[in-house]
């Protein structure tokens, strides 16, 4: 498939799913974990602060890396890659469903509204004793760990961990969107986290197109029908707009 085909096989598309990860947030300056290996937080490795276990063992350190990437989101701004797919949204109407992996709410705040957070978000809190999930203080008076406005029992961050269970509901409406899906567009996500990467395996098997924007090769590129080889911005825009 070229690249005006991909172009076409989208613009032609009824029903289109997107997957998103880290990488579709990168331009607003969020890093990925693999450039969160420098600075302060170089010496943990996401997947020691983001278990269960972690928690268990040291709250205080998994809530302080939490309060600082909350702190973090809050100050980033949405880039044109949500913004893009926020415009794909309003002309595809209910035929368009986005999942993304992503803890930091950008696409929403880009306006996106048919999507579902995979694996959490960073702004909200979750009480384990009662289940309430509510909104963390503002980041420049909020000190973890936030205290459930139901029970009044210590809240954990609102985030799928490493060994947890995704959110039933909304990893069963991705799965029959990118089944369903004529296209499927996969940005910025490494695709070596399931179940959520084998959501693009969905569409290939129902006989759908499947388009990967993403500057590097991904453990998925061998089993798509085209991959764009830019940052999300700029692959999302070659994708989109017919204007070159
Ligand atoms: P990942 O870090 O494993 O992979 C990121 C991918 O993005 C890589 O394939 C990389 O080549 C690509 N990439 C880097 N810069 C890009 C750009 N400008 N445009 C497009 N692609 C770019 O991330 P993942 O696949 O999302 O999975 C890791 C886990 O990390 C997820 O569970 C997610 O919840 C979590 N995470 C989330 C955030 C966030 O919310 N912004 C940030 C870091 C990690
Ligand atoms: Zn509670």
């Amino acid at each position: 498939m070229t690249l005006e085909q991909a172009r076409a096989a989208l613009a032609a598309a009824r029903r289109v799913a997107v997957l998103t990860g880290a990488g579709a947030s990168a331009e607003s300056g969020i890093p990925t974990f693999r450039d969160a290996q420098t600075g302060h937080w170089a010496r943990f490795r996401p997947e020691d602060l983001a278990s269960p276990d972690a928690y268990r063992r040291d709250p205080e350190t998994v809530w302080a890396w939490y309060a600082g990437r909350y702190r973090d989101v809050t100050q980033a701004q949405p880039n044109e890659a949500h913004h893009l797919l926020a415009r794909l949204e309003r002309e595809k109407g209910d035929g368009f469903f986005l999942a993304t992996q992503n803890v930091d709410g950008l696409h929403a705040r880009a306006g996106g509204e048919r999507l579902v957070e995979l694996h959490g978000n960073l702004s909200t809190a979750r009480c384990e004793t009662c289940g309430t999930v509510a909104p963390l203080p503002d980041p420049e008076t909020f000190t973890p760990p936030p205290g459930c406005p139901v029970c009044a029992a210590p809240m954990r961050p609102n985030i799928v961990w490493f060994g947890e269970f995704l959110p039933e509901l909304a990893l069963e409406a991705a799965t029959r969107a990118f089944e369903e899906a004529d296209v499927a567009l996969i940005v910025g996500t490494s695709g070596q986290v399931y179940p959520a990467a084998g959501l693009a395996l969905e569409t290939r098997r129902a006989g759908g197109v499947v388009i990967e924007v993403n500057p590097d090769e991904t453990e998925l590129t061998p089993y798509l029908t085209y991959s764009v080889r830019d940052v999300a911005s700029r692959g999302l825009l070659a994708l989109l707009d017919p204007t070159d």
